[in-house]
């Protein structure tokens, strides 16, 4: 099937993402598990946003659906002025491999590849030539500690050396929004920390960043908290700026507009 892009005719809204009444119901057995019930949520480009919320409270659920993993059961959702919740599997996956970085809570590497392949194939399909793929590979995974490792299988790797390399790939192809399960949820208290340098760098060079966490110190590093509650959003405040920058550490640059032209 083949479906394109439908012109956003009403909104000129300049949110990279937005959703209008987004639900997700699983049924089986009889029994419907409303997931996820009428979210309404907006993301500017270069906006870096956490989501907090209990276990089961929808945070992964939400988060698939934005990344077009799962197709939300009523709702809309907006990327760029695009409404894409309709859009066809293969539509999503060129929106992933092209825009959307996407961090699984389970790490999906692709095992028979080593370390380096995962992240510079992921480069590739993103359009970038050999040489960038190779370079960014190497720049991803030095900075999370992760080079002594580039030649390993993924098998071989502990769960915070893999959940860095999932990391490594949803960057790879320098996403304009950065969609992550709880990226720091396997990581000790220094890979946490390359984490969020990471991320604040990412965030810096003005790319989005929504992600789902447990964990203060990584929610702390974001812009805006949304506490998900029972699949409906409880709260959404924005935190002081100055806990955007770590101490003894200069303020990072002023966000430039990320650039998402699913059209062009
Ligand atoms: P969280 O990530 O906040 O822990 P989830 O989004 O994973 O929460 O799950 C929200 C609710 O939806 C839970 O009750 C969970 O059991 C249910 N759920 C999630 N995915 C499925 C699925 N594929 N089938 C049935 N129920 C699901
Ligand atoms: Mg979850």
């Amino acid at each position: 099937m083949r479906q394109g892009l439908r012109p956003d005719a009403v909104s000129t809204t300049p949110c990279l993402l937005r959703t209008r009444e987004v639900t997700k119901s699983f049924s089986s057995d009889g029994v419907t598990v409303r997931a996820v019930r009428g979210v309404d949520l907006a993301l500017h480009s270069g906006e870096f946003v956490a989501i907090m919320g209990p276990s089961g409270s929808g945070k992964s659920t939400l988060l698939h659906m934005l990344g077009g993993l799962e197709r939300p059961t009523s709702g809309e959702i907006w990327l760029d002025g695009t409404r894409v919740d309709g859009l066809s599997q293969a539509r999503w996956a060129m929106l992933r491999r092209r825009h959307i970085g996407f961090v699984f809570q389970v790490f999906n590497l692709l095992s028979n590849m080593t370390v380096a392949d995962n992240v510079e194939l992921a480069a590739l399909m993103g359009g970038a030539t050999r040489r960038q793929a190779r370079e960014r590979r190497d720049e991803l995974l030095t900075e999370l500690g992760l080079e002594a490792k580039a030649d390993a299988a993924p098998a071989r790797l502990s769960g915070g050396e893999q959940q860095r390399v999932a990391l490594a790939r949803a960057l790879a192809n320098r996403p304009s929004l950065l969609l992550a399960d709880e990226p720091t949820g396997s990581l000790d208290s220094s890979g946490t920390r390359a984490v969020l340098r990471l991320l604040t760098r990412v965030h810096a060079d003005g790319q989005a960043i929504l992600l789902v966490t447990h964990d203060g110190r990584v929610a702390s590093a974001a812009q805006r908290v949304i506490s998900l509650f029972d699949g409906m959003v409880a709260d959404d405040a924005p935190l002081p700026a100055e806990r955007l920058v770590p101490p003894g550490r200069p303020a990072p640059p002023p966000s430039v507009p990320a650039v998402l032209r699913l059209r062009g």
